[in-house]
């Protein structure tokens, strides 16, 4: 799909992480600005309730934790990483199988060990606000 402004990118956030089921693995594709931080902006809020203004890109952690009531999303920015090994050296594997949804930005990076049945979000800027968003 394409979103035309920050905020309807929120909005489609709020939606998926709504109707995500804890154990939800998304995976964001895309390069620096594409829009994968506001996204999980949104999935944070429509998930735990947690609004958009607290969530801040993990740029020097690695890892966000949010907690909801009903929800917990944890929030990896991987841009720093170097490969799937340091991933796995830090235990970060058993957030795919925890009790909260997780939401994956740099995917690019660990991209051998993704979880089986993860769901892929490709976000690229196509001008003028605008950006396409495939969900598979
Ligand atoms: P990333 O995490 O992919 O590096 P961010 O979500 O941090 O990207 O930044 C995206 C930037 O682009 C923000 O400043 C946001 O306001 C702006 N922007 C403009 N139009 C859109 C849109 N349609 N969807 C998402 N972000 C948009
Ligand atoms: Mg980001």
């Amino acid at each position: 799909m394409i979103t035309h402004s920050a905020e309807e990118t929120i909005k489609l956030g709020i939606h998926l992480g709504r109707e995500a089921a804890v154990g939800t693995v998304f995976c964001l594709f895309g390069d620096l600005g594409a829009g994968k931080t506001t996204l999980i902006k949104g999935i944070v809020e429509g998930a735990t309730g947690i609004r958009e203004a607290l969530v801040m890109s993990p740029t020097f952690l690695y890892l966000n934790h949010y907690l909801g009531e009903s929800k917990n999303v944890y929030h990896f920015d991987l841009y720093r990483l170097k490969n799937a090994e340091e991933f796995l050296s830090m235990g970060f594997e058993e957030y795919f199988f925890a009790d909260g949804i997780a939401c994956v930005e740099w995917s690019e990076r660990i991209a051998s060990i993704l979880p089986k049945g993860h769901i892929k979000i490709a976000l690229s800027d196509i001008g003028e606000g605008r950006r396409n968003i495939v969900i598979e």
